[in-house]
């Protein structure tokens, strides 16, 4: 299967549709230290606890029209430490491991299909890469 992909910068990832960001602990350490803010803080601030059962995990938040927090008119607010899950899209399991799921993921991103050719190789290894362990905060029992 082909994969082309060149990002047209239209944000719509970033915004639109509500979804969730999820964090690991590296990354909210990263940005937490890119804003100023210790992670405490920084968890209060930019983020939200996604109830999973025994446990939350992390995501960014949204605004009320579901752009990502971080989202400005210049485009990503932290875009040098942006989260893995946002640097590896499109290439996600369950759009990029099938050709139906990533021809549907057309609709969404008109980077498909577009630019560069990506070999099955590189495209395993991005979607490999796109699990980073999330941030677990149980809960107490
Ligand atoms: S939807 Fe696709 S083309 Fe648009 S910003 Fe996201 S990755 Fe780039
Ligand atoms: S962190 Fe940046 S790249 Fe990721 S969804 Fe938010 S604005 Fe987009």
């Amino acid at each position: 299967m082909d994969y082309r992909f060149e990002c047209q910068r239209c944000l719509y990832c970033c915004s639109k549709e509500p979804g969730y960001v999820f964090l690991s602990k590296s990354e909210i350490e990263d940005l937490s230290n890119l804003l100023g803010l210790g992670e405490t803080e920084f968890i209060d601030i930019y983020c939200r606890k996604v109830d999973y059962g025994f446990y939350y995990l992390v995501s960014l938040k949204e605004k009320d029209n579901f752009d990502c927090i971080f989202l400005t008119d210049n485009g990503c607010r932290v875009y040098e430490k942006r989260p893995l899950q946002c640097r590896t899209y499109p290439f996600w399991k369950g759009i990029a491991d099938s050709k139906e799921a990533w021809e549907k993921e057309m609709e969404s991103c008109p980077g498909i299909g577009k630019g560069r050719l990506y070999s099955n190789k590189e495209v395993h290894e991005i979607m490999k890469s796109g699990n980073s362990e999330p941030y677990i905060i149980f809960k107490k029992s």
